[in-house]
């Protein structure tokens, strides 16, 4: 039987590019049907069709209304920003249309045998890696798995630079930082390439940062200019702001060949031609560049390295094509970036190679092994409550940046005697207010034994794979009592919705889109029985099946000892020991980082859960004390008064008096 053809698809913000492995081995790009290399990530619903790239991107400004653009921003999301066609529309099902584009040209090249390995920035969550796997599910693509971006560029560098063998092995240990500034996102990771290792030792980044933002700068100050000339205010009208900044991403990108552009800006029928230098469009754009040499600055510190450390930066992304861009880095390194590979091509043709290898190991277990190891891009915790000042804190189990898998316990103390439940609450994020952090999974473990005295130790256990999956378990200490959390996400798409979303997105025989929306959805009416009837909310704020009313805590137990949610500080540097624990994905047997927090003090206890029953029970018991109360103290109250009144007047007849 013939092996599939591996494929990589590098599933941009702003643009997507496919790679494929060639007949000698070696990863090719994939061309669309227009021949490009880039196909816009932009997405145009029209009537009885859904337009994917470059057409929809021309159209944007005609219908507004019904483009959906950097909808890899919003995954995470329960819908995409704006309703299209009066519809609510979850992000990943327009990711899946660009997919299923991208599954055409694909098709056209290879045929319909090929499996694929999507990619995504490695700050991305677990949801949203789920998502993107949800994406290509609508898509019909056969996904081998997800890789982190800088991972798949740092695999298309070894294969260019001859860093690796053919078997995908590097020829020797290189540290390199992989710098990735694309159109909506920016990130920075230093990853170790070592013979059978691809090792990230930090990374970091921001969601809300990239190319666009240079656009919209841009676009600001050309309408300022035309505003100083003209007296004419362009700013205030965003459709015409929304075209500005469409048309200056063309002179920016003139602005990194040349050192002056011009802009035609026709409004309020005023037309003039206003011109840039280079120089002009580096000062206003200063602070954005500014961010991303902090942001490098910290992931060189998290990784505990030196700018001495690093053998190679790499660029990736298309922004980095402005030379402001490597001259920043090069003042900050004194390492001169290295431009080898296209850096819009690196992350496709890595993610092709990372495929191949997968294919590979699938059918010859003989193959070389060759692992990758990720680190958690945030930290993961739970809410616990402090002894000493009763506040609500995320108290982090696994640090950001410790390398994946791990497995980490930590105690807490039940709050108080008898306490029949334990509330836990999965948070992500670094902040210790719970409030600031991304709520990721609920759970209680309920029905603890009778009697439990206060400050029982309950441990809790994140288990976090490779595959950025995590798994919770809180355990009663010395006691078979134990529940695993399965994390109940918001944004989990059922196998139906999936499907249903792969129907519409690939609408048959002429079928209008709007009328496949409106006949699964109905749409403009409020059915909650459909998925896209709900409400936008954010991201994943109520996840929760059951939302349990929670009572404050109580301080017990010693606090001497526990800084506030920073176990990491406490404790030594993870203790690597190897365990049979089998990553799925990539069918080696890596070393599971473990960490055991036992030793220290207790700090945190959890809230307890009150069920629905327990609720009534005494709110039942509450309300019969109030009623009983009130009919007590008012007998009391007219048994004295009726008292008062008979010490005044000795001998009037009170009980006749009433009865007449
Ligand atoms: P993403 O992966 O986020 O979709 P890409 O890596 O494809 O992004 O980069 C797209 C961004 O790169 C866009 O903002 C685009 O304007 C910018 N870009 C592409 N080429 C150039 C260039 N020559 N000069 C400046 N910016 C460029
Ligand atoms: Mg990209």
């Amino acid at each position: 039987m013939a092996t599939p053809v591996a494929i990589g698809i590098d599933l941009g913000t702003t643009y997507s590019i496919t790679a494929r492995m060639d007949e000698q081995g070696r990863s090719a790009i994939v061309r669309n049907l227009h021949g490009d290399l880039l196909t816009p990530s932009v997405v145009f619903f029209d009537d009885d069709e859904i337009v994917v790239g470059k057409a929809a991107k021309k159209v944007a400004h005609v219908h507004p209304d019904r483009i959906a653009e950097c909808a890899k921003r919003e995954i995470g999301n329960r819908y995409y920003s704006r309703p299209i066609h009066g519809q609510q529309i979850p992000p990943e099902a327009i990711l899946g249309s660009i997919l299923s584009r991208l599954k055409e040209d694909i098709q056209d090249v290879v045929g319909s045998d090929f499996k694929a390995v999507v990619t995504v920035p490695a700050y991305f969550d677990e949801p949203r890696r789920k998502a993107t796997a949800d994406a290509a599910q609508i898509a019909g693509i056969d996904l081998i798995d997800i890789v982190n971006e800088p991972t798949a560029a740092a695999l298309a560098f070894g294969e260019q630079l001859g860093y690796l063998t053919a078997g995908g092995e590097a020829r020797e240990t290189i540290r390199v930082l992989v710098y990735d500034l694309g159109g909506g996102t920016f990130d920075v990771t230093v990853i170790e390439l070592s013979p059978g290792n691809i090792q990230t030792l930090a990374t970091d980044g921001d969601v809300q940062l990239g190319g666009r933002d240079w656009d919209l700068l841009l676009a600001k100050h050309v309408a300022e200019q035309f505003h100083s000339r003209h007296r004419i205010d362009v700013a205030s009208d965003a459709a015409v702001m929304d075209n500005l900044v469409r048309a200056v991403e063309e002179s920016k990108h003139t602005l990194s060949l040349r050192d002056h552009a011009t802009v035609r800006l026709e409004h309020q029928g005023v037309a003039d031609e206003i011109k840039i230098g280079r120089s002009e469009f580096e000062k206003i754009s200063q602070g954005l560049l500014e961010r991303t040499a902090f942001t490098t600055r910290q992931v060189l510190t998290a990784a505990g390295l030196t700018w001495q450390d690093i053998s190679r930066i790499l660029l990736v992304g298309g922004s980095t094509r402005m030379p402001m861009v490597p001259a920043m880095i090069e003042q900050l390194s004194h390492i001169s970036p290295d431009r080898s590979i296209n850096p819009d091509e690196a992350v496709a043709r890595g993610a092709a190679l990372f495929a191949s290898y997968q294919l590979k190991k699938r059918t010859d277990q003989s193959a070389t092994p060759f692992q990758v190891t990720d680190v958690s891009a945030h930290s993961l915790g739970i809410q616990g409550i402090q002894q000493d000042t009763l506040r609500r804190e995320n108290v982090i189990i696994i640090p950001r940046n410790t390398p994946l898998p791990a497995q980490v316990t930590r105690p807490f103390v039940t709050q108080t005697a008898n306490q029949n439940s334990v509330v836990v609450l999965v948070l992500e994020g670094e902040s210790s207010e719970p409030g600031l952090c991304s709520q990721i999974g609920h759970s209680v473990l309920r029905h603890l034994p009778a009697n439990l005295p206060q400050g029982y130790p309950v441990s809790i256990t994140f288990s976090y794979g490779s595959n950025a999956r995590l798994s919770v378990e809180a355990a009663l200490a010395n006691m078979d009592h134990r529940v695993t959390i399965e994390l109940q996400r918001e944004r989990d798409m059922s196998s139906e919705e999936l499907g249903l979303w792969r129907q519409i997105m690939d609408p048959k025989d002429g079928t209008l889109v709007a009328d496949l929306l409106h006949e699964a959805f109905g749409v403009g009416t409020q059915n909650a029985s459909t998925p896209a009837q709900e409400q936008p909310t954010s991201p994943r704020d109520s996840t929760i099946a059951e939302q349990p009313e929670t009572e404050p805590a109580s301080p017990i137990g010693n606090t001497s000892r526990l800084s506030h949610g920073s176990p990491s500080s406490e404790t030594s540097a993870p203790e690597n020991i190897s365990t049979p624990y089998t990553d799925a994905a990539m069918g080696t047997l890596p070393t599971m980082h473990t960490e055991q927090m036992a030793g220290t003090s207790p700090t945190f206890s959890f809230d307890t859960a009150i069920d629905h029953k327990d609720r009534r029970r005494q709110a039942i018991i509450r309300r019969t004390i109030f009623i009983f109360g009130h009919v007590i103290s008012s007998a009391i109250g007219l048994a004295v008064g009726y008292y008062i009144l008979c010490r005044l007047r000795p001998d009037a007849d009170f009980l006749h008096l009433f009865s007449q």
